[in-house]
C-alpha cells in the first residue's frame, strides 16, 4: 500500500545553556531530517545548514531510496570537508545527519553521528539508528550499560560525522512503514535530556504532532536544555488519510531551517557517483566543541586549582573504554580542544557491568573524591587487586 505523510511538525530550540543553535532541519514533502553542527564559532551552523542545503530540489531517482540517500549524505560530507579544508576559520567543523524518506510503503533512514530517528507503532517507541559515538560503541560492546553512558564523562564524543574526512561511512536502513507510524528524528539535546518512555507518551497522548514537539522542548528545557534542541515528526496513513493526528496538508516549499535562518540556496546539481573505493570506515574521536563544556571547565578549573593549593589531588571512579572500572586522577571534564582534566591512574580488571545496578551507580557517580577514600572503594571492589597503568 501506499502510505502518505498525512502530519507533521518540526523546531528547533537554542535550549537554556547555550548561546547559539547549531542544529538545523529540513521537511519537504517526503523527505525529512535533522542535523547538529559542531566547531568553534559559527562553523557549527555552517556545517549543519550545509548538510540540510544538500537536500534542497532531492528527488526518487532511478537508483533507488537507498542509494539516492548515501549519495545526497557523502555529497553534504564532501561539501563541508572542501569548505573545512578551504577556509581557515571553519577547520574542523562537523554535523550530524540523519534523514527519512518516505516511499511506497517503506521508510528509508540515511544516518551519520548521534541523532537518532525513532518510530512509534502502536504505542512502542523504537529507535531505528545506532549512535556513533564513543559510548554508544561502548554500549553496543556490552561494556557499559545505557545508564553508565548517560552519566559517562565521554558520552559527548562522537565518532562519525560529516565534513571531518573526505569520505564518510553512512549507515543506510530501509524499513517497512505501517498506517499510523510516526517517525521522530531528533538531535541529542533532546535525547540527553529526556528518556525515550517521554518521547512515547508525548507522541502517543498529545493531540497533534504540534503539541507533542512543544511539549518535548518544554520538557528538555525544564529538565536543564543544556544543548539545542531539534525535532521533525511526521505520520504516516494510506490513500484518504482518515483518522490522522494534525494538520493533513503539506508544506508548499523545502523548509530548511537553522539558528541563523541565513540561506545560502545551495542545490545538488552536479552529484558525482559513490565510488564503493572510497568508502572507509572512519574513528573520528574529536571532541564536539561545547560552550557549556568551556564554562564548566572553568568552574573545575577554579576547583582543581583550590584543591592542589589545598595539598590535595582529587580523584574520581570511571569507567574506561573498554568498559572496565577505572580510578581517575582529576575531574571528569574534557576541554571542547580535547585536552582532558583527567588521568587514568588505575584501571581494575572489573567490568562495570559485572557490578550490580546498586553498586554501579555508588561507584561510577563520577563524584570528586579524596584518593583515601577513591582507592579504598577500589580496593574494596578489588580486594587490593590494582593495576597500574600511569606513574
Ligand atoms: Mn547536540
Amino acid at each position: 500500500m501506499e502510505l502518505k505523510v498525512v502530519a507533521h511538525a518540526a523546531a528547533t530550540d537554542t535550549g537554556r545553556r547555550r548561546q547559539a543553535n547549531e542544529d538545523a532541519y529540513f521537511v519537504d514533502g517526503p523527505l525529512f531530517a535533522v542535523a547538529d553542527g559542531m566547531g568553534g564559532a559559527q562553523a557549527g551552523d555552517v556545517a549543519a545548514r550545509i548538510a540540510t542545503e544538500a537536500l534542497v530540489g532531492v528527488r526518487d531517482s532511478d537508483t533507488g531510496p537507498e542509494q539516492l540517500l548515501e549519495r545526497v549524505i557523502t555529497e553534504a560530507n564532501r561539501r563541508i570537508h572542501d569548505l573545512a579544508e578551504r577556509e581557515r576559520r571553519y577547520r574542523g567543523m562537523g554535523t550530524t545527519m540523519t534523514v527519512a524518506l518516505v516511499q511506497g510503503s517503506e521508510v528509508v533512514v540515511g544516518h551519520v553521528g548521534d541523532s537518532r530517528a525513532y518510530r512509534l507503532r502502536d504505542g512502542e517507541l523504537v529507535r531505528l539508528t545506532l549512535d556513533h559515538s564513543l559510548v554508544g560503541e561502548m554500549v553496543r560492546r556490552g561494556a557499559i550499560t545505557e545508564a553508565d553512558a548517560e552519566v559517562h564523562p565521554q558520552r559527548s564524543i562522537i565518532t562519525r560525522a560529516l565534513g571531518s574526512e573526505p569520505a564518510v561511512e553512512v549507515d543506510v536502513h530501509t524499513h517497512p512503514a505501517r498506517r499510523g507510524d510516526i517517525y521522530l528524528i531528533c538531535s541529542d539535546g533532546l535525547t540527553g535530556m529526556i528518556t525515550e518512555p517521554e518521547i512515547a507518551a508525548a507522541l502517543s497522548r498529545e493531540p497533534t504532532l504540534d503539541a507533542a514537539v512543544a511539549q518535548l522542548i518544554a520538557r528538555a528545557n525544564a529538565n536543564g536544555g543544556v544543548d539545542n534542541i531539534t525535532i521533525v515528526t511526521f505520520a504516516l496513513d494510506g490513500d484518504g488519510g482518515d483518522g490522522a493526528p494534525g494538520d493533513p496538508s503539506a508544506p508548499a516549499a523545502a523548509e530548511v531551517t537553522d539558528g541563523s535562518r541565513d540561506r545560502s540556496g545551495a542545490t545538488l546539481t552536479d552529484r558525482p557517483a559513490l565510488d564503493p573505493g572510497t568508502r572507509r570506515r572512519m574513528s573520528n574521536r574529536r571532541q564536539r566543541f561545547v560552550l557549556a563544556a568551556i564554562l564548566s571547565a572553568i568552574v573545575v578549573a577554579i576547583s582543581l586549582a583550590g584543591a592542589v593549593i589545598g595539598g590535595r589531588q582529587v580523584y574520581f571512579i570511571g569507567v574506561d573504554e573498554h568498559g572496565l572500572i577505572t580510578l581517575y586522577r582529576g575531574t571528569p571534564y574534557e576541554l571542547p580542544v580535547g585536552l582532558k582534566l583527567y588521568q587514568e591512574t588505575y584501571v581494575t580488571t572489573t567490568p562495570a557491568t559485572a557490578l550490580p545496578p546498586a553498586e554501579r551507580a555508588r561507584l561510577l557517580d563520577h563524584r570528586s573524591r579524596s584518593r583515601r577514600d577513591a582507592e579504598s572503594l577500589i580496593k574494596s571492589l578489588e580486594a587490593g587487586e590494582l593495576k597500574v597503568v600511569a606513574p
